[in-house]
């Protein structure tokens, strides 16, 4: 099955880009020493981003979709219309990443993915694509934008 290409204009892609690169300077990862940004869109047009949050016992530690997305939520923002990830292996969220970001995709599955991995081209997928059978609050019929 073909998806059409997600669409996002270039200006967007490159702010979402920009400002996860940003958020990335404030990673803290003594550990892994894996730096990784994120920046979210809400469905405002507002950007919010975050990065990731290490602890020693590392289990507790925050990737930085969910700090992006955390961070959105204390904004006020409960959905998002793209996610950018900047880092040094992938672009794209891990599988927890991807139920965080689907959790306020509004059941979208055109949300857009902006992988920008360090040194590779930037690339667009849909949320569909790169988490393609959901489970969601759509799952269990809640309507989450009431809370
Ligand atoms: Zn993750």
């Amino acid at each position: 099955m073909s998806h059409p290409a997600p669409l996002l204009d270039a200006q967007t892609v490159q702010a979402l880009v920009d400002a996860a690169t940003g958020a990335r300077r404030h990673a803290y990862s003594p550990y892994s020493l894996h730096t990784v940004g994120a920046a979210v869109l809400d469905a405002d047009g507002r950007i919010h981003v975050g990065c990731n949050v290490e602890v020693v016992t590392l289990s507790q530690s925050m990737h930085a979709e969910r700090t992006a997305v955390a961070a959105m939520a204390v904004a006020g923002g409960r959905r998002l219309t793209a996610v950018a990830v900047v880092g040094p292996y992938s672009g794209v969220p891990c599988a927890e990443c991807r139920q965080v970001v689907w959790e306020f995709a509004g059941g979208d599955p055109d949300v857009v993915v902006v992988s920008a991995p360090l040194d590779e081209p930037v690339e667009l997928l849909r949320l569909g694509d790169v988490y393609p059978r959901p489970y969601g609050p759509e799952t269990k019929g809640i309507d989450p934008t009431r809370f």
